[in-house]
Formats: structure tokens, C-alpha cells, sequence
């Protein structure tokens, strides 16, 4: 937690989803938003433009139809995988920010829960489509790049395929060992897994300054019912991130802590 306090954060823009990310120092930068090695280059962040001003303006309804409009006209990987991030990101509000002070008017929290949930299914459909897309261009190329495992992981490691996600790290590892991605996909893999290395990992990750490392620390500590130093650390994380799976982290922590109140 005193790592993150002293950490001299730099805001920058991912080249991927458009998203304003926090990069400490450092190679090792993963978008807070979308979890995409930032360093990797041109992305799709023109093309999701859009979509974070609505995101901005709190405007739900209009950025998830930008989103539809994007996937009608592209096909790639990265940005079924970025697609899936966002309808992901707004199933969570949707889903979550039903009012139980409506008391006579659930019409509208079933409307809010019905909605949630068919985005929760569209981003599900992309996380798949964007998998059988990697697997196609991992099987049809010669020249194997790091990016298109990792979105081929992170769609597993979304998707609950941790069987897969395995298979899927040991390649990574095998083929890209100096690489950023590596341990990245390692950090996510040992703290989703229970790993008995997730702590050397952590400290490994949050030594080199990468930021996300503190989100998988909390993650780390919720998982071991550490409620309240979860609670504390992704406080502080909020305030200096948007993270949608840190979001959604945070809403599990604070049920888990109102329960343990009551
Ligand atoms: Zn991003």
C-alpha cells in the first residue's frame, strides 16, 4: 500500500481502447481499463474515442450503440476483445446501479437487472468470437505475435476457460520468455488461480511499477478474506484509475464487508 501511495503515476492514453491509463515507470504498462501491453503500438483508441466521451458525459445508452456500430464494420481480435471490455464494463453499471429505493417501481430495476444481463451475454459473444479469431491467425501464421496471445489469454481467463488460459500462458512463456506480456500473463494467472507464486509475482509486478499489479494485490487479499486491506487499497486505486474490473472488484468487496457487518 505505500508502494502505490509513493508511486509517481503518468497519465497517458492506451493506444488500444482510447482509455486515459496510468503508467508508473517502466516497460511494463497495461492499460487500466482494458489490460492491453500499451507499448504495443497503433491501436483501435481513434475508433473508441467516441465511445469514452460518452462514457464521459454518463451517456450508457448511446455508448454501447457506438460499440454495436463499430463491431458491424470490424472483425478483428483486438477489438472484439475491446468490444467485449466495454459491453462487460456496462452490463456492471447497468446491472448494479438498480435502485432498492424504487420499493413500488421494480419495473425499472427489472428493466435495469434484464438489461445487465443481455450485455453481459453480447460481451460474453465477443470474448468467444474474438478467441476463434486469434486461434485462426496463431494457426495461419509462421511469425507469432505476443498481442494476439494475449488477448487470446485474457478472453480465456474472462471466459472462466482456465484450463485453456493454462495452455494458452505455457505457449506465451515458450515462445516470448523476455517479453512484458509474460509476466503480465503470469501475475493474472497466479492470483486467478490461487497460485502458490502469486505472492513473488506481486511483488515482482509492483516493483517494476506496474499499476494493474496493485488491482491483482487486492483481488489477492479479497480471495483470502482480507476484506478491509482489499477494501482500503482499492480505494486509493479508484481514485487514481478507471478500471472496470477494479469497478467491479470494489462493488464484490463492499457487499462482502455490509455482510459481515449485518
Ligand atoms: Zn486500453
Amino acid at each position: 500500500m505505500k508502494k502505490l501511495a509513493s508511486a509517481k503515476p503518468a497519465a497517458l492514453t492506451c493506444p488500444q481502447c482510447g482509455a486515459r491509463t496510468i503508467s508508473t515507470s517502466g516497460n511494463d504498462t497495461f492499460c487500466n481499463f482494458c489490460e492491453q501491453y500499451v507499448n504495443a503500438g497503433e491501436g483501435a483508441e481513434i475508433l473508441f474515442a467516441s465511445v469514452h466521451a460518452g462514457i464521459k458525459a454518463g451517456d450508457w445508452e448511446g455508448s454501447t450503440k457506438k460499440v454495436e456500430q463499430l463491431l458491424k464494420t470490424n472483425t478483428e481480435p483486438r477489438l472484439l476483445y475491446l468490444s467485449a471490455v466495454f459491453y462487460d464494463y456496462f452490463s456492471d453499471i447497468r446491472y448494479n446501479d438498480r435502485n432498492y429505493n424504487l420499493q413500488g417501481f421494480m419495473e425499472a430495476n427489472a428493466e435495469n437487472i434484464g438489461k445487465g444481463v443481455e450485455l453481459a451475454s453480447l460481451s460474453k459473444n465477443c470474448f468467444y468470437k474474438a478467441l476463434k479469431l486469434t486461434d485462426t491467425i496463431i494457426k495461419g501464421n509462421s511469425i507469432l505475435d505476443p498481442n494476439i496471445f494475449l488477448i487470446k489469454f485474457l478472453s480465456e481467463m474472462r471466459l472462466g476457460m482456465a484450463v485453456d488460459a493454462m495452455r494458452t500462458l505455457s505457449r506465451i512463456k515458450f515462445n516470448f520468455s523476455q517479453s512484458p506480456i509474460t509476466r503480465y500473463a503470469n501475475l493474472v494467472y497466479g492470483v486467478e488461480t490461487n497460485s502458490k507464486e502469486a505472492e513473488a509475482l506481486l511483488s515482482d509486478s509492483i516493483t517494476r511499477g506496474q499499476m494493474n499489479a496493485f488491482y491483482y494485490l487486492a483481488k489477492y487479499l479479497a480471495k483470502r478474506d482480507q476484506i478491509d486491506e482489499a477494501y482500503v487499497l482499492l480505494q486509493k486505486f479508484n481514485k487514481m484509475v478507471e478500471s472496470p474490473i477494479a469497478r467491479e472488484l470494489t462493488i464484490q468487496v463492499i457487499s462482502a464487508r455490509n455482510a459481515s457487518e449485518a
